[in-house]
C-alpha cells in the first residue's frame, strides 16, 4: 500500500479496494517502524489522523468524491495547525500550539486529506541540509549517512522513505527543490503570491512559498490544486484564478522552446550532474522540444543579493519571538532586557543567530544603503534576466543542485559553503518565478534533480514538461533500499 501514489490512493479509494482508514493506520505503523533511521517527523498526530480519515470515508460513503478526499500527508512544522505544536524546527517553539490553522492547512482539510503528522525542517528554514533543527538532522533515506538538503528535508526524506505519498513545504531559495532532488522526488515551488503565506511562520516574507512535494508531476498537480488560491488574509496573495493543473499534464511538447542558460554549465557545478542535465534534454528534444542557448548574465550576483536580503527580512520578523509572547522564555529573568537576550540566546539556534545578525548589520542605518538597497538593485536585474529570457523560450532548464546530498556535517563548519550550494534555485525565488525539480538520474547511488524554470503564473506548463518526461523516463519510480 505505501508505494502508491496520491493519483493511484485516489482511484484506490474510489474504486472501494481499500478505506482511507485502512491506509492511513498502514503508514502510521510504517513511520513507527521506519522513521526512526530517519527523523524525519517531529509530531505525530495520529488521532488526528484517525478521525479524518473516519470522516473522509463517510464523505465517499455518501457520495462525495474528489482526488484528495482521505489522501494521507504531512505538513512542514513551519505551517500553524490548531492546537497541535507548530515548533518551526526551534526550541524557541517548542511549546507553542498554534491557535489557528494556516490557510494551506485549512484548504487541504476541506479537500478531505489527512494528517499524519508535522515534519522535520531546518531551524525557521534556515538551511539546506536539515542539520540545523532543534530536533536533530534527518537523514536521507538514498544514504544515511547523507544529509536528505533542505529546508523542506523532513516532508522530503518522508516521501522518499515511503512513509507518507506527499507533503507540504515551502520554499525561500530552494527548499522544496533542493530536497526533492537530493532524495528523488518531485517538488514545485509556485508563483510567489499564488499560495497563500498566511499561517506559514515567515522567514524571508518577500520570498517565501508553499508548494507540493511528491514522487511524481501528477500527484504535485493535485496537492497544488488543493494549496494554491486567493486568500485575502494574505496580502501578497494573488487574485487570479486556480486552473486545472492535472488538465495540463497531456500537453503535447512539440514546438516547446527550451532555454538553456550557458552560465549553469560553470566550473561549480559537477561535470556527472552535467552528464545527466544534457540526458533530460536529450529526451525531451526526442518529446518534440526545441532547445536553444540563453544567457542569465546576472546569476552570479544572486547568493549575495538573496544573502541579504533573506536574512534582514528574517531578522525583522524574527523579532517577535522575545521571550513575552511567543514560545520560549528563560528561567527567571533579572530585568526585561535580560528577559529579551537570554530568551533569544537560549531559544534560537547558532544559525538563526547569525541571520539575525547579518540582518540587523544590513539594514542599520550607515550599512542599509550599501548592502540591502544594493542587493535590492541586484534582485530587479536578477528579474530582468528571466524576463528576457521568457521572450525568446517557454521554459529554462539546468540543473537544481551544483552537487549531490553530501555527508552530514560535511559543512557544518562552514555556512558559506553550504549557502554556495543555493546557486541554481534562489534566482527563482528573487524574481518571484515557479520553478519544479525533478529526478534525472543518480551519481554514487545519490539521486540528481533537474530544474524548470516558467514565466509567472505557469505552474501547469511545469507540471505538463515533467509528467511528460516521466511517462519516458523512469527515474523517479526508483526506490531507496530499505524503504
Ligand atoms: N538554503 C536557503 C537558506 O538557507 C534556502 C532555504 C529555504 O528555501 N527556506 O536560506
Amino acid at each position: 500500500m505505501h508505494h502508491m501514489t496520491l493519483a493511484e490512493i485516489a482511484r484506490g479509494l474510489a474504486d472501494k479496494k481499500f478505506s482511507s482508514e485502512e491506509l492511513t493506520r498502514t503508514l502510521l505503523a510504517r513511520i513507527a517502524q521506519l522513521d526512526p533511521q530517519i527523523n524525519s517527523f517531529i509530531s505525530l498526530t495520529e488521532d488526528l489522523a484517525l478521525a479524518q480519515a473516519k470522516a473522509a470515508d463517510a464523505r465517499r460513503a455518501s457520495g462525495e468524491s474528489g482526488a484528495l478526499l482521505g489522501a494521507p500527508i504531512a505538513h512542514k512544522d513551519l505551517f500553524c495547525t490548531l492546537g497541535i505544536r507548530t515548533s518551526c524546527g526551534s526550541k524557541m517553539l517548542d511549546n507553542f500550539k498554534a491557535p489557528y490553522d494556516a490557510t494551506v492547512v485549512s484548504k487541504l482539510a476541506a479537500a478531505g486529506t489527512v494528517t499524519l503528522g508535522k515534519t522535520n525542517m531546518d531551524e525557521f528554514a534556515m538551511g539546506s541540509a536539515n542539520e540545523s533543527s532543534w530536533y536533530g538532522a534527518v537523514k536521507n533515506p538514498w544514504n544515511l549517512e547523507h544529509v536528505p538538503g533542505g529546508s523542506s528535508g523532513g516532508s522530503a526524506a518522508a516521501v522518499a522513505a515511503r512513509l507518507l505519498p506527499a507533503a507540504t513545504a515551502t520554499d525561500t531559495g530552494g527548499s522544496i527543490r533542493q530536497p526533492a532532488a537530493f532524495t528523488n522526488l518531485t517538488g514545485l515551488k509556485p508563483t510567489y503570491g499564488r499560495v497563500s503565506r498566511w499561517g506559514m511562520i515567515a522567514y524571508a516574507s518577500s520570498l517565501d512559498q508553499g508548494g507540493p512535494l511528491a514522487r511524481t508531476a501528477e500527484d504535485c498537480a493535485l496537492l497544488l490544486q488543493g494549496m494554491a488560491g486567493f486568500d485575502p488574509n494574505d496580502s501578497t496573495s494573488i487574485d487570479e484564478p486556480v486552473p486545472d493543473y492535472s488538465a495540463s499534464l497531456n500537453g503535447s511538447l512539440q514546438g516547446l522552446r527550451i532555454g538553456v542558460p550557458k552560465e549553469y554549465f560553470s566550473a561549480g557545478l559537477d561535470p556527472r550532474i552535467a552528464d545527466l542535465i544534457h540526458a533530460s534534454i536529450k529526451e525531451l528534444e526526442k518529446l518534440g522540444a526545441v532547445i536553444k542557448q540563453i544567457s542569465l548574465p546576472n546569476m552570479q550576483h544572486a547568493i549575495p543579493a538573496y544573502y541579504v536580503i533573506a536574512p534582514a527580512e528574517a531578522s525583522s520578523n524574527l523579532s517577535r519571538f522575545d521571550g513575552v509572547r511567543f514560545g520560549y522564555r528563560c528561567e527567571n529573568p533579572r530585568d526585561l532586557e535580560d528577559l529579551y537576550t537570554r530568551s533569544r540566546g537560549e531559544g534560537f539556534g547558532s544559525e538563526v543567530q547569525r541571520r539575525i545578525m547579518v540582518g540587523a548589520y544590513a539594514l542599520s542605518a550607515g550599512y542599509y544603503d550599501a548592502y540591502y538597497l544594493k542587493a535590492q538593485k541586484i534582485r530587479r536585474l536578477v528579474k530582468n534576466d528571466f524576463m528576457n529570457a521568457f521572450e525568446e523560450v517557454d521554459v529554462i532548464l539546468g540543473p537544481t543542485t551544483p552537487n549531490p546530498a553530501w555527508k552530514l556535517g560535511a559543512k557544518n563548519s562552514d555556512p558559506v559553503a553550504a549557502y554556495l550550494e543555493d546557486v541554481y534555485t534562489i534566482t527563482a525565488n528573487l524574481a518571484g518565478l515557479p520553478g519544479l525539480s525533478m529526478p534525472a538520474g543518480f551519481v554514487d547511488g545519490l539521486p540528481v534533480g533537474v530544474q524548470l524554470l516558467a514565466p509567472y503564473f505557469q505552474e501547469g506548463r511545469l507540471l505538463n514538461v515533467a509528467h511528460q518526461y516521466q511517462l519516458n523516463t523512469d527515474w523517479h519510480t526508483r526506490t531507496p533500499t530499505g524503504f
